[in-house]
């Protein structure tokens, strides 16, 4: 045991939390954190110690969806084992959720639990876009969870491209906070870290290169996003690693990056994606060639569509996006359900044939 003593409210256990915890008639459950989660188990954290977890028998018995399990960022009820071992009885209600709706699946998926506030980070160098933003934030509003806007790699355009930025987004979000930031530079940080609070929780999200990592390691002050190892042990008190996913920066402020934070697609976040997606597929299966890539070809039934009006011109051109901005890959499942095979092949084709025309 470490006797690393810390407060629960440095890890975020607000009134809200303490409230429920009280309204629980079983006196001998200890409130604890998840700050990781692993194929074994959880690793759970409380004022004195981390602890390998598991949930209950009943606990998985009574489960009916995903939601019912712990996520990272959860307040469990704990009964403790023995110095490295814990049982999970309870979730405490959840204050928000991060989650994503998989396409086909009535389940949704949570990427994570009680984030106070969501930086949405892009770089002007990536795929920068007002409309990625836009849609970031609905997904992270729909959560409970506010969001919070952050440029980065600023030193990579002069003055005047970030000016014109800046108004861009200020115009287009004006009830959400900006941040413009170098995560190399530097320049920006010290802004960013004054305004994060003690005792709540953060995250980032935003695709991959975008340099979340880089802004999160210039915050935490060292490599700890890579070497934050713990140890835990996993089904007959094996001993595994896995990676902390919940992290207190130095100057208070907690912060999840957990592995599934990084796989957040858009599509989930877009009602109707399916639904853009099933009319399309139909419309394939009557062109002409079978490697149509829908995008210029003679006999083409999808372009036909657009044409003569039954398909709107607006739900292709979100269909390339979707398709470009690699996001499709929660269709796989979808996928195998409609036997698709022909789509998977279609989406290889339309990605390398990358149509300018609609860039
Ligand atoms: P992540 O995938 O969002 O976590 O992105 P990373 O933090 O791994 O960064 C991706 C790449 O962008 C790396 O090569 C970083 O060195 C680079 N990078 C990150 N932040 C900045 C920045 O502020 N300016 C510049 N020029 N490069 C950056
Ligand atoms: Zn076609």
């Amino acid at each position: 045991m470490d006797d690393n003593r810390i407060k629960l409210e440095d890890i975020g256990y607000s009134d809200f939390f303490k409230i429920k915890k009280e309204s629980n008639s079983n006196d001998s459950l200890m409130p604890a954190r998840i700050i990781a989660e692993h194929k074994g188990g959880y690793i759970l954290r409380n004022e004195a110690s981390e602890f390998s977890a598991k949930i209950t028998g009943k606990m998985r018995f009574d489960s009916s969806s995903r939601e019912d399990y712990p996520s990272v960022g959860d307040w469990v009820l704990i009964n403790v084992t023995n110095e490295e071992q814990a049982v999970i009885r309870e979730i405490l209600p959840r204050q928000t959720i991060l989650k994503r709706k998989l396409v086909g699946k009535s389940d949704a998926q949570i990427i994570a639990s009680n984030i106070d506030i969501a930086f949405i980070v892009q770089s002007p160098d990536r795929d920068y876009s007002l409309n990625r933003f836009e849609r970031y934030i609905s997904l992270v509003k729909s959560g409970g969870i506010k969001p919070v806007i952050i440029l980065n790699k600023t030193d990579l355009i002069d003055e005047a491209e970030l000016e014109r930025i800046i108004n861009e987004l200020k115009e287009r979000f004006k009830d959400t906070d900006i941040y413009t930031v170098s995560a190399v530079s530097g320049k920006g940080i010290l802004d960013l870290r004054k305004d994060i609070k003690k005792r709540l929780t953060y995250c980032f999200i935003g695709s991959s290169g975008v340099g979340k990592s880089s802004i999160i390691n210039v915050l935490l002050g060292e490599d700890l996003i890579k070497t934050g190892e713990i140890s835990a042990y996993a089904d007959r008190g094996k001993h595994v690693t896995t990676h902390r996913q919940l992290f207190v920066l130095k100057e208070g402020g907690i912060l999840i990056d957990s592995p599934g934070m990084r796989e957040i697609g858009l599509v989930d976040s877009s009602a109707g994606v399916k639904n853009i997606f099933l009319e399309i597929y139909k419309l394939m299966e009557n062109c002409k060639f079978s490697n149509c890539t829908h995008v210029h070809e003679p006999g083409c039934a999808v372009l036909a569509a657009i044409k003569s009006g039954d398909l709107s011109e607006e739900k292709y051109q979100n269909y390339l996006k979707l398709v470009k901005e690699d996001e499709y890959n929660t269709m796989s499942k979808f996928k195998k359900k409609e036997k698709d095979y022909k789509f998977g092949k279609h989406i290889k084709q339309v990605l390398k044939s990358k149509p300018k025309k609609y860039e």
